[in-house]
């Protein structure tokens, strides 16, 4: 049997909240072990420009940011592998880490895989996403000033990401495939009343409109089949997010599929294992949140590998 490699710390994931945890426990001599996953970069891969990462006075591109990200942890001695962790296993000590047929053991893990956000899955939503189609309106809200937006959904994200958006955009149309929201009384008052936000009911999306960029939709009415179009400059999807925890059902405790963890620390339910970012978070989802969380996670496993000697 070849020896299996046993490390300090594994990292699983590669967004804001696994380099931050990547650059603190490598500057703690604990030479962290990054399995980057296959969408390496997490979720700032599919946006433009950052404006709200503090530090770049002049905004920084997404990917720019995390292939800044992940130079400044592998200046540390963090070892970065560009592929999944494809099993886990929490329930033995040192815990068991697999890629495919590689196998490492770990005195502690961070979990850091991130969330997806849910998209409609249509081939026009894709092309023109990062250019007009947007799953997040904190980051790209901004660059809409004066235009038309539509924003698909009717849960309280929905509504949370069109009244942002009346800040900039001089009509935000909500379109929901029901004609009753899902989201709570209180976001449902203030959208009504809300003079720049305007409602199409039972309709979806079939088609994003535009060449290179955003510049309307083709809705469907789901009870009439009858079309119609509608002309936007973006397009905000806001029909929830998936954290991205299958390797871990049933060895963490998770709540509504996010990692729970000891908060305000970031230990989940076994001892050894922490977590971070979007795999937890389902409130605030920001760049900046996520790497917070991911230095806390790698103090955290750094005092707990302190506490037992290593
Ligand atoms: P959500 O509550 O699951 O709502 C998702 C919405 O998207 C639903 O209206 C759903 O329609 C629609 N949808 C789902 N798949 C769709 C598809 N393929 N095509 C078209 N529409 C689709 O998700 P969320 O709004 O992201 O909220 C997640 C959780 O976070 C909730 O518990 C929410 O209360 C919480 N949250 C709270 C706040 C706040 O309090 N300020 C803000 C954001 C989120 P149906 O209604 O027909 O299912």
């Amino acid at each position: 049997m070849p020896r299996v490699d046993e490390r300090n710390v594994v990292i699983l994931g590669s967004g804001p909240a696994g380099l931050t945890a990547a650059l603190y426990a490598a500057r703690a001599n604990l030479r962290p072990l990054v399995l980057k996953g296959i969408d390496a970069g997490g979720q700032l891969m599919l946006t433009t420009e950052v404006e709200n990462f503090p530090g770049f006075p002049d905004a920084v591109l997404g990917p720019e940011l995390m292939e800044k990200m992940e130079k400044q942890a592998s200046r540390f001695d963090a070892e970065l592998f560009h592929q999944e962790a494809t099993r886990v296993d929490l329930s033995s000590y040192p815990f068991g880490v697999w890629s495919g047929d590689e196998e490492w053991r770990a005195r502690s893990v961070i979990i850091a895989t991130g969330a997806t956000a849910n998209m409609l899955g249509i081939e026009s939503e894709r092309r023109l996403l990062g250019h007009g189609v947007s799953t997040c309106a904190t980051c790209d809200g901004f660059f809409f000033r004066g235009q038309e937006l539509v924003v698909v959904g009717g849960g309280d994200s929905a509504l949370e990401e069109a009244l942002f958006l009346t800040r900039f955009a001089t009509r935000v149309t909500v379109v929901h495939r029901r004609d009753q929201l899902r989201a709570s009384k209180i976001m449902q008052d203030r959208a009504f009343a809300h003079e720049k936000i305007s409602f199409v009911w039972d309709s979806v999306i079939e088609e994003v409109l535009g060449d290179g960029s955003v510049a309307g939709v083709r809705l469907r009415n789901v009870k009439t089949a009858a079309a119609q179009e509608l002309s936007a400059a973006g397009m905000f999807v806001a029909i929830g997010h998936s954290p991205n925890t299958k390797l871990f059902d049933g060895q963490v405790e998770l709540r509504n599929g996010y990692v729970v963890v000891d908060e305000p620390g970031s230990m989940t339910s076994v001892e050894g294992a922490f977590a971070a970012g979007d795999v937890v978070d389902m409130v605030y989802r920001q760049a900046i949140t996520a790497a917070g969380m991911g230095c806390k996670a790698a103090i955290d496993a750094e005092r707990f590998l302190e506490a037992r000697g290593h």
